[in-house]
């Protein structure tokens, strides 16, 4: 029977090669002329190339964005703001880029501007996250949250193929725990399949072919519908994991998804049939968290912990670390389950 509540995010999304040719109408919408270009140091040309396009509606450069959005970092980059004028923030990169715009946003309200270059899915979360004395802290606040996002396939081109296929996997984790969410609606649930779908088809071939524009537009296109997942409704035991093993263990964001996401899917199957059969569906797969390990194994992205970085000897405390704060999951989280879960993760098993 049909039980929900849902709420519509805000967004306002301009998508298709060349779209960025766009950014100069986008910035005139926002009322914005003095905006603050963000973006990682290995990015800083596509920065300049932003900043260039925008003339003088270009205060200046901050391009010292990081992983995990080091409070010392966003502190910088706030005052750096400040000291400009800056009325809007312009975030050419992933994750890291859009989060430290959010950061901002966060004290300032100013505006942001996102143009995303990975499958990541920030831009359309009202999600921040903050790192102080090594503890990432998450919250809401729809002050975040972009108020215009370009979606240009062309600026995928350059992502080296392992980051293409972890960024999709991070992408389709959105999408999977979308389905089986506490607050999982009918609308999102159509959104998060249709997401996985489109990463099936597209990521075994952006691997492959570096300038495949239609595969690429259709992987943004599935990365735009994972973060409207993402940022619709809560996730669970995948989330939660990933967050513990990234976060105590210092492993990297988007791989680490790549490998659980099989088994954390694996571990909730019995729980959620319905969820799975449309993972599977999507996948086009008899089975959502073999169908999951086989998707990323033929994009290229690692399957096991041991490959990214993790340790065996630590596996215990990441068992004990997962289980000390309870969160809702669709099957009850025991410390036993998700030893025998990281195990497989570790060894890179394909799920049953
Ligand atoms: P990232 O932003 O850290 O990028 C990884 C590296 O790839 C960086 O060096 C970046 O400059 C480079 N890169 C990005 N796009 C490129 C391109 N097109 N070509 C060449 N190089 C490129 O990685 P990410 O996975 O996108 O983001 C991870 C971060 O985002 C994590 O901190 C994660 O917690 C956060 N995140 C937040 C949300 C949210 O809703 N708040 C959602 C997803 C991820």
């Amino acid at each position: 029977m049909l039980n929900f509540i849902y709420d519509a995010l805000p967004a306002h999304v301009v998508f298709g090669v060349g779209s960025l040719e766009r950014l100069g109408e986008e910035i005139m919408r926002l009322g914005a002329s003095r905006a603050l270009v963000l973006s990682t140091p290995e990015q800083r040309s596509s920065a300049a190339d932003i900043a260039a396009r925008l003339g003088e509606k270009a205060a200046g450069i901050f391009d010292r964005a990081v992983m995990h959005v080091p409070i010392e970092i966003a502190q910088q980059a706030r005052e750096e703001a400040k000291r400009l004028g800056a009325d809007c923030c312009v975030s050419i990169g992933g994750g890291s880029t859009t989060g430290l715009a959010k950061a901002i946003a966060l004290v300032s309200d100013l505006p942001i501007l996102a143009i995303p270059t990975t499958y990541a899915g920030s831009e359309m979360t009202p999600i921040w996250g903050l790192t102080e004395s090594g503890i990432k802290k998450t919250g809401r606040d729809f002050r975040v949250l972009p108020k215009a996002v370009i979606y240009d396939p062309v600026l995928t081109v350059s992502i080296p193929p392992q980051l293409s296929a972890a960024s999709g996997m991070n992408a389709v984790a959105h999408c999977v725990e979308a389905l089986y969410a506490k607050d999982a609606n009918p609308i999102i649930s159509l959104v998060a399949e249709e997401g996985i779908r489109a990463f099936a088809q597209s990521l075994p071939l952006v691997v492959k072919k570096q300038n495949d524009l239609e595969a690429r537009s259709l992987a943004l296109y599935g990365a735009w519908l994972g973060g409207i997942a993402l940022g619709a409704v809560g996730m669970a035991l995948h989330h939660k994991l990933c967050h513990t093993l990234g976060g105590s263990f210092n492993l990297p964001h988007a791989e680490t998804h790549t490998v659980v996401l099989p088994h954390a899917t694996a571990y909730n199957a019995s729980a959620v049939p319905e969820a799975m059969a449309r993972v599977a569906r999507a996948i086009g797969s008899d089975s959502a968290a073999a169908g999951l390990y086989d998707l990323a194994q033929a994009s290229g992205a690692p399957v096991s912990l041991a490959a990214i970085g993790m340790k065996r000897e630590d596996l215990d405390r990441a068992a004990e670390i997962a289980t000390q704060n309870p969160y809702y999951n669709p099957r009850p989280v025991t410390r036993e389950g998700l030893r025998t879960l990281l195990e497989n993760a570790f060894e890179g098993h394909r799920p049953r």
